[in-house]
């Protein structure tokens, strides 16, 4: 397959840095880090550097790579994170780092390396808002490791040090932008986000994701459809909880009900898609079944949006995604769907059919009765 690039659908700055692949988060049972001996073969933690290097390699030669515009990343600086980290905070990752490394929170493990890893990916989210804000592009998408959505003001989780995203949209704030608009597909609860805007209202949080409900002390919020922002920010916090489960229509089916009227009301100048891979049907930590025709269809919605209301101002910042293939594929598809391709680029290597139940068993009654008709112990006498 090739392409050609078409100058109405524009092209994607991609921002990355192989910095961020010295983030080694190990192997155990999972996540956990754990080594009991009844195990031969001890997987990689989910959040791994090879994800990541696939999403590289299919950007630079999959069909997509035509629309493609590479560029360097940066490491943030210390006072920078203080746009959305406390001081305090950002002084005990310091200090995790210098000791050594340590898991600051459960399966978030911050190895030698992994500090300078969160510092570059910060950066490089950060140089890609630039990019935008300095008007040198409209598409921009932060390749980046490790994630952020769950990071806290004053917390770690979820694999998160720094809130990439809401470093991102602080930037865009302080620079003029008067309002932007996080939408989260990430398949668990763009938690940190959310807490770093609940009491304001420039920023409208979105979070789409698998009803997981809290998970311990670093993530005590529930992510359920109560938990709308507080003071100023009341109404700004919109949580998306899906059933397990929910695929394609579904999410399309959200997007068009749900996410797309609160863009409309809300009018923002920036949007900021936080893209997960983990809502994908084969990922091993989310629950829920979107294919590469709904990651697809959901970059076209979110293009429709940015054209209408933000001069097409997007900037797309990588969270999850664990399956080291299909992540990949995924956000090739994500892509295409911004850019708003006429025809998908690159088919699904892995998809299956939805169930169809009225047709299995249309088949099966076939079978049945060609059985019936054929086998001589099963003829009807
Ligand atoms: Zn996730």
């Amino acid at each position: 397959m090739s392409a050609s690039p078409t100058p109405s659908c524009g092209c994607i700055n991609v921002f990355w840095d192989d910095g961020m692949l010295s983030h080694d988060t190990g192997r155990g049972v999972f996540h956990s880090g754990l080594k009991p001996t009844f195990l031969d073969v001890l997987e990689k933690h989910p959040e791994n550097s090879d994800r990541v290097k696939n999403m590289v390699s299919i950007l630079k030669r999959g069909p997509i790579s035509p629309y493609i515009s590479w560029h360097s990343g940066r490491s943030a600086l210390l006072p920078e994170l203080l746009s959305f980290h406390t001081q305090e905070y950002v002084n005990k990752l310091v200090e995790a780092d210098r000791d050594g490394g340590r898991e600051i929170c459960y399966g978030t493990f911050l190895n030698p390396g992994s500090w300078d890893a969160a510092l570059l990916a910060a950066g490089t989210t950060l140089s890609g808002m630039k990019h935008i804000l300095d008007g040198h592009g409209r598409h921009a998408y932060a390749l980046v490791r490790p994630p952020g959505h769950h990071a806290q003001p004053t917390q770690a989780d979820g694999y998160c040090f720094l809130n990439n995203a809401g470093l991102a949209v602080k930037l865009a704030l302080d620079s003029g932008c008067s309002k932007v608009a996080v939408i989260d597909i990430d398949v668990h609860h763009g938690n940190g986000t959310a807490e770093g805007f609940y009491r304001s209202s420039d920023a409208l949080t979105i979070s789409l994701h698998m009803n997981h409900g809290p998970w311990g002390p670093s993530h005590p919020r529930n992510g359920t459809v109560d938990e709308l922002g507080e003071d100023k920010g009341f109404g700004y916090n919109l949580n998306i909880p899906l059933p397990n489960g929910t695929g394609n229509k579904g999410y399309e089916h959200a997007m068009i009900e749900v996410v797309v009227p609160a863009i409309e009301k809300f009018r923002p100048d920036m949007i900021v898609l936080v893209i997960g891979q983990d809502s994908s049907a084969f990922d091993p930590n989310g629950r829920q079944c979107l294919t590469m025709d709904g990651y697809r269809e959901i970059g076209r919605i979110i293009r429709g949006l940015t054209d209408k209301y933000c001069d097409g101002r997007l900037l797309i910042v990588q969270e999850g995604g664990y399956h080291v293939t299909y992540s990949a594929y995924c956000l090739h598809a994500t892509l295409e769907g911004v850019l708003n391709l006429p025809l998908p680029l690159l088919s699904d290597p892995i998809a299956y059919y939805p169930e169809d139940e009225a047709f299995a068993v249309k088949v099966i009654e076939s079978i049945k009765r060609y059985h019936r008709e054929t086998v001589p112990f099963l003829k009807e006498p």
